[in-house]
């Protein structure tokens, strides 16, 4: 079994991993974090949730603290979405806590003064630059990137790329690129398309194949359908008189959520505590460590926590809001019935989110059991689609700008 130290990594690194509660590395990163640190190419089958982004990062911090050069920009990552140049930078700042390197996330949107950001730190050679395609072409266009001193570049993942129409800009990316230098090219699938690009920019790549895992076969899960202004009282139901569960992990989308539970929870006297992005990452660490330690019963998290802990044991995981994005549910439910034993993991659907707890039972391949509500909390909505709720995104998104209690979706991406 292949832990953290086998890699050797620098000291500083070894610190950033700790700090961010990883105990040992995924499945990706015992396959790829050799191969990189071999300066390999790479391509890897690999979906978001895998520790794919750790995998690439870790090897290539290494080797920049090794050769002590931190001089111009050594790594590229391009990725498809802002959401994820977002993630990857999340996970960035926690990895950099200790080692020196500079970073930034370039992508579209956002006022004059990010834009004049991007464009300084990236004249300036950045250690590490996330972008995206579009918002890089537009750099390059300008004659802003310096990356004589590239040495990786990360394509990550690949098929979305390509399925975004993205296939001219990643090649003229890569022409004014350095031949010479170390490509890695993730994709959670293997089309045609994506091979015959691997062929034309990778040299003698080392292959990789890691699919997602399914919840653990002990873990127990159900899930309730309810309103809203069910919600509270449902938990408090569930959480009262259970002396027996040592730890509990409730998710919800938002802070804003997370702290209000936080607080109702405290006030009615439970052993608790709440972790979201507004804490320091020492005040994270600290909580963590509480909760782990079993000082505290209950934490209640946003998404950041779902995948970056892995606690053994924890006893109950309560979604109190449908995740997003069907492979989180994975990752949270995963929290629970490690190392084979039992856990259980309830959901909260309201009516706006039957639509999503639809794709992931399509996902994990079964239906979850659906439980009665308690008798004094009257009936929940029905387990069908919402009439308002049009299959057509584009409406969806109009709606989000309009009506308040639609905004949900759209907060959870950006506030987890
Ligand atoms: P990714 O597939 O890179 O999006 O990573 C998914 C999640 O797994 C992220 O939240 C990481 O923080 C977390 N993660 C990555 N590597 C590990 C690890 N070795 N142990 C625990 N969590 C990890």
């Amino acid at each position: 079994m292949t832990s953290f130290n086998d890699f050797n990594f620098h000291q500083a690194i070894e610190e950033s991993i700790d700090a961010m509660g990883f105990t040992k590395p995924t499945p990706i990163q015992v396959q790829t974090i050799p191969l990189i640190l071999e300066n390999k190419d790479l391509i890897a089958c690999a979906q978001t949730g895998t520790g794919k982004t750790a995998a690439f990062l870790l090897p290539v911090l290494q080797r920049i603290m090794e050769n002590n050069d931190f001089d111009g920009t050594k790594l590229l990552v391009i990725v498809p979405t802002r959401e994820l140049a977002m993630q990857i930078d999340q996970q960035l700042q926690g990895f950099t806590y200790f080692v020196p390197v500079s970073t930034v996330a370039v992508f579209g949107g956002g006022a004059g003064d990010v834009w004049d950001q991007q464009k300084s730190a990236i004249s300036a050679g950045v250690n590490i630059i996330i972008a995206t395609p579009g918002r890089l072409i537009s750099l390059i266009n300008l004659d802003y990137l310096r990356a004589e001193t590239l040495q990786t570049l990360v394509l990550d993942e690949a098929d979305r790329m390509l399925d975004m129409g993205f296939y001219d800009d990643i090649v003229k990316i890569i022409s004014k690129l350095p031949k010479k230098r170390q490509t890695l090219m993730f994709s959670a699938t293997m089309p045609p398309k994506i091979r015959k690009l691997a062929k034309k920019i990778l040299t003698k790549p080392e292959e990789v194949n890691i699919s997602l895992a399914k919840p653990a076969e002990g873990v127990l899960q159900g899930a309730y359908l309810v309103h809203d202004e069910q919600k509270p009282q449902l938990l408090m139901d569930l959480l009262r008189d259970k002396p027996e569960l040592k730890s509990i992990l409730v998710f919800s989308a938002t802070k804003l959520n997370v702290k209000s539970l936080y607080k109702q929870l405290k006030q009615s006297g439970f052993s608790c505590n709440a972790i979201h992005s507004d804490l320091e990452q020492h005040e994270r660490v600290t909580v963590l460590n509480d909760f782990k330690n079993r000082k505290l019963q209950i934490l209640v998290a946003t998404d950041i926590v779902s995948r970056g802990i892995d606690i053994e044991s924890i006893d109950l995981v309560i979604n109190y809001d449908v995740p997003a994005d069907a492979e989180d549910y994975v990752h949270r439910v995963g929290r629970t019935a490690r190392a084979e034993l039992t856990g259980v993991a309830l959901t909260f659907i309201n009516s706006r989110d039957v639509r999503n707890f639809k794709d992931i039972e399509a996902l994990i391949g079964s239906e979850v059991h659906k439980l009665p509500l308690p008798p004094q909390l009257g009936e929940g909505p029905e387990y069908t689609v919402s009439k308002s709720w049009n299959s057509d995104k584009s409406q969806w998104k109009g709606k989000q700008k309009g009506k308040s209690g639609h905004k949900e979706k759209k907060i959870k991406k950006n506030q987890s």
